[in-house]
């Protein structure tokens, strides 16, 4: 097996085997791009070290010889001490981590070999001993894990000593002490001397950056980024060319568009006499690359023309690396570039109008999560509020209110109407009412997986975690030397991560206008707007996935048909029982007689004949499916506690209610351990007789009702919680029964009876169940609940962050499917479903179905629909769009 390959051997594609890093200076290499010469030792090497311990078989063999070549094309050997080759050891994983793993500039410089440097640039002594001492500070850093502090303090010292402010005020004695300075840190930590030979250094450095690929950070970052743990890094051995050689030279990053907002046009930082990492680190201001314009032309033009040639080779925005050394232009690295949600779509719709990406792979430019970032409402900037902090944008939003600093002033104030953000050092599952009483969270400690963030992403609340220049008091916060109070009013924004002073008001985003209807794509010059037209236009027109909508009243049915559903997928009927209707429900729990019962019921049935009138309207001409009652019907009822301590406090007073008495006897009656598994679903409908016999008829009269309008009802019902087959022939046949009767001369509507597949058993014997349903729509909340066999009410805010912090989920399994498990159950219940009953309808209507990556594996087992909140109606339909491109 081949473990290194020089520059020219490789290509953009063998980004497994090379990295993002290694493939693309190949590329740039063969297109003929400016790259300093080098090789690549690939990924597999580093699987190969990580698992023995030591160097893969043949490996320093092969890096002997590619070193050679390199020395040969360069003309001078490694470490030379009259002429010396430097080279840089560079981490490049398949996927950007960025700042998670190592890079070594100078590799090379030794006590000698510094004297030759400075010859090599015209006796530069100051460039000389600069670079040394980069080097002990990196190679100290990253190969013997010296703390960077010490360095940094050393140089901070030195400057002290000599009353300046800036590194290139430094002279060249200067940095010979400091070089000194740095060679006692290292051995200080290291307790032996900074290694001399060059070779030596080369290795180290290589094995350091195979090493960091298990380094906590990057462990942790690839965690939260769900990037498989067993990837390993390649290692790039590079040229060295210098931006430090004085005011004709420096180094850059570039972007050939705006990855901010997509606005064409190049966009970058320069910054002159500087190495590597002193643009990111901010050291000194970075200059415009207008500014670069001015100073070398030559060069600007250059990097003008390669961003063209880059731009139409990978037919997307580029970023850019370049380093000039007097006067000439290099080229360090190049990727397809990040960008903003609003920046993508933007760039996807200009390609397309260049002629560079036809509508087909616009759509594979956008994802839906973008999607959804841009649905959220968002702080009017216009005022130009600035930051106090930011932290990381854990769950998007934008929220604001009083600042507190407990759980339990948080559900205080919340009951006084107030909006209020509860901030804490970190959040526990002690934390949780406050969290729910809060518009937003803000923490000083913890990444995305952790409590806060897991927990605020579940509820849907705004939530900024980790920022960490937050110093959170017992009643205030500071941050600098601004200091924020209980009761102080600050906003929080989910999706930068950005904190502010004060109130910023809030605006709707103009992509749910959009969506709305209220910004019409054809009359807006918001590019944006017009490019999420285009895309999710086409999305429609690919996808073969349905979108329907989970929606109980009318008006959220109207809100998802402008969002573009095609129907209802899940109208839960239990919420038609809350509010005034309650005392009609504990009528019809304490009825002793059939007569009483029956009362209670036909009390009911008028009310719920209404209610899917009013959603049948909205949903003219298009499927609408109800589930029948599904809850424990104690939910109704008042707590035991509450009913306990109310009679209670009436015997003291000598008084006998018969109502609350029979109320709490009833309670006490129907207490369940575990409600969830419980009196619930079918499972009601066969005890409780005549109650789902209500339900059916109200839906079949509003059927009958509506179409007597001259509409087009078309009524699906679902029962829910079957797990045998004769469950569901018992309703069917009550079912039918009552449907024919509603009917009666007229005809009727046709109704489809179908069932959900929710309980484990139901999957695993769907080919038999299949002989009595319609249809089946996957409950996949309930499935996964019981598939696991946890409560989703119970776990999220208990241990899921434990789960995720230890990667035995990588994302919680009520936010994406678990494709392996409870996705494995919906496979075999679509395909023995399928094979009982051919054309058997099939759909989805738990949170699920508005998830991007679930959307994709439905789309691959073959379901029908997806159904989901109206608000994520958009989000499935460009996900459907995608899954089918
Ligand atoms: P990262 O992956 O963190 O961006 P890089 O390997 O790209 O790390 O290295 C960081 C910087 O070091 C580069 O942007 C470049 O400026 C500098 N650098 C790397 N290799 C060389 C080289 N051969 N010559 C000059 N500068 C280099
Ligand atoms: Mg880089
Ligand atoms: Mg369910």
């Amino acid at each position: 097996m081949k473990f290194v390959y020089d520059f020219h051997e490789g290509n953009k594609d063998l980004k497994d085997l090379l990295g993002g890093k290694g493939a693309n200076l190949a590329e740039m290499t063969n297109l003929g791009l400016p790259v300093p010469p080098g090789f690549t030792i690939t990924t597999e090497a580093c699987k190969q070290y990580l698992q023995n311990g030591t160097h893969a078989e043949g490996l320093t063999s092969e890096i002997d010889e590619h070193l050679a070549e390199l020395e040969n094309a360069m003309g001078r050997r490694l470490g030379d001490p009259s002429d010396p080759l430097l080279v840089s050891v560079r981490s490049g994983a398949k996927f950007s981590m960025p700042g998670m793993m190592e890079t070594v500039l100078n590799v090379g410089l030794n006590d000698e070999s510094v004297a030759g440097l400075s010859r090599q640039a015209g006796g530069n002594d100051r460039f000389a001993w600069d670079s040394y001492r980069r080097l002990i500070q990196m190679f100290g850093k990253t190969v013997c894990d010296v703390p960077g502090e010490e360095f940094e303090d050393a140089l901070h010292d030195a400057k002290q000593a000599k009353g300046v402010k800036d590194d290139v005020q430094l002279d060249a004695e200067d940095l010979r002490a400091l070089v000194g300075a740095y060679k006692k840190v290292f051995v200080k930590h290291t307790g032996h001397e900074f290694p001399q030979d060059p070779r030596d250094q080369l290795d180290q450095a290589i094995e350091a950056v195979f090493r960091s690929w298990n380094a906590d950070r990057a462990v942790l970052y690839r965690r939260q980024e769900r990037i498989p743990a067993d990837l390993g890094t390649a290692v790039n051995v590079v040229a060295m060319v210098f931006g430090n050689l004085g005011s004709d030279s420096g180094t850059g990053v570039a972007f050939t568009r705006d990855p901010g907002s997509g606005e064409q046009g190049i966009y970058g930082d320069y910054l002159a006499n500087a190495q590597g990492e002193d643009v990111v680190a901010g050291i000194r201001n970075t200059l415009s690359l207008t500014e670069l314009e001015r100073l070398d032309k030559k060069s600007y033009d250059e990097l003008l023309q390669i961003m063209a040639t880059l731009e139409g080779h990978y037919r997307d925005l580029c970023d850019i690396e370049f380093t000039i050394e007097r006067g000439k232009l290099w080229m360090l690295q190049t990727r397809v570039g990040k960008r903003t949600a609003a920046a993508a779509f933007t760039i996807a719709a200009q390609l397309i109008d260049e002629g560079v990406i036809d509508l087909d792979e616009a759509l594979t430019r956008v994802t839906g999560a973008q999607l959804a970032q841009l649905m959220f409402p968002r702080f009017d900037l216009s005022s130009e509020p600035s930051a106090i902090t930011r932290g990381i944008g854990a769950s998007p939003g934008a929220a604001y209110g009083e600042v507190v600093f407990t759980a339990q002033r948080a559900v205080e104030l919340a009951a006084e109407g107030k909006q209020v953000i509860l901030v804490r050092r970190e959040t526990n599952p002690d934390d949780l009412p406050g969290m729910i009483a809060a518009q937003g969270i803000l923490t000083s400690r913890g990444g995305k997986t952790s409590h806060a963030a897991v927990v605020a992403r579940g509820m849907g609340k705004t939530c900024v975690c980790g920022a960490d220049d937050l110093e959170v008091g017992p009643s205030s916060f500071t941050v600098g030397n601004v200091v924020v109070n209980e009761g102080d009013v600050i906003s929080v924004d989910g999706t930068t991560g950005r904190v502010y002073l004060g109130e910023v008001p809030v605006r709707p985003s103009e992509v749910v206008q959009y969506f709305e209807g209220e910004l019409d794509p054809a009359d807006t010059d918001n590019p944006l707007v017009a490019a999420v037209h285009r895309i999710i236009t086409h999305a429609d027109e690919k996808r073969r996935l349905n979108v329907r909508t989970n929606a109980d009243t009318g008006a959220d049915a109207a809100r998802a048909r402008r969002f573009g559903a095609q129907g209802i997928g899940l109208c839960r009927t239990e919420h038609m029982f809350l509010g005034d209707r309650r005392e009609l429900v504990e009528r019809l729990i304490l009825a002793r007689t059939d007569a009483e019962r029956d009362d209670a019921l036909a009390a009911l049935q008028p009310l719920q004949r209404a209610d899917f009138l009013e959603i049948f309207r909205e949903m003219n001409g298009l499927p609408v499916t109800i589930r029948l009652i599904d809850p424990p019907l104690h939910e109704f009822l008042p707590s035991l506690e509450e009913l306990a301590v109310r009679v209670a406090v009436q015997h003291e007073h000598g008084q006998h209610v018969e109502h609350d008495e029979q109320l709490l006897a009833a309670v006490r009656r129907m207490h369940e351990q575990n409600p969830m598994l419980g009196l619930r679903g079918v499972r009601l409908g066969l005890v409780i007789p005549g109650l789902f016999a209500m339900q059916v008829r109200a839906i079949a009269e509003a059927a009958v009702a509506l179409a007597a309008e001259g509409g087009n009802p078309r009524p699906e019902i679902m029962v829910p919680l079957v797990g045998a087959v004769q469950e569901l022939e018992t309703v069917r046949a009550e079912a039918e029964k009552i449907i024919a009767e509603v009917a009666g001369d007229s005809g009727g509507v046709d109704i489809l009876i179908g069932t959900m597949i929710e309980v484990p058993r139901a999957a695993l014997t769907a080919g038999q169940i299949a002989e009595a349903a319609e249809f089946f729509s996957f409950g996949t909340n309930d499935l996964t609940q019981m598939a696991w066999g946890f409560s989703r009410d119970d776990v999220e805010g208990a241990f899921f962050w434990r789960y995720l912090e230890l990667g035995i989920f990588g994302i919680s399994p009520f936010e994406s499917i678990d494709a392996d498990g409870v996705g494995r159950l919906v496979k075999i219940a679509a395909e023995e479903g399928r094979a009982a009953r051919p054309g058997l309808k099939l759909g989805i209507c738990g949170e699920h179905g508005g998830d991007p990556d679930s959307v994709h594996f439905f789309h691959q087992v073959g379901l029908d629909y997806v159904s989901c909140s109206p608000f994520r109606v958009p989000i499935a339909r460009l996900e459907a769009g995608r899954a089918a491109v």
